[in-house]
């Protein structure tokens, strides 16, 4: 599975940590999907996720090899501030 969607490309994600290694098994995941995961998660109150393998795979674009867990945590965070 293949990430398509738009946000592969958009410039805040710039902003995301770099997946340095693999120590997550998740250096592929789509970052922009984890992190609006995150944020989803944030504002609704769920528990913070840890296996993100359910997520769709990023081929190219500014999200790729960028940290998906990271990027979780990121939309997380933003998320509980937005509830908040
Ligand atoms: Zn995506």
């Amino acid at each position: 599975m293949i990430c398509k969607k738009a946000h592969r490309y958009l410039n805040e994600y710039n902003s995301l940590p770099e997946a340095q290694d693999n120590q997550h098994g998740d250096r592929h995941i789509c970052a922009g999907c984890a992190y609006e995961e995150g944020l989803r998660d944030g504002m609704e109150g769920n528990v913070r996720k840890t296996d993100l393998s359910h997520l769709p795979y990023s081929q190219a674009g500014t999200v790729r090899h960028k940290d998906a867990k990271g990027a979780y945590d990121e939309g997380y965070n933003e998320g509980r501030k937005r509830s908040s």
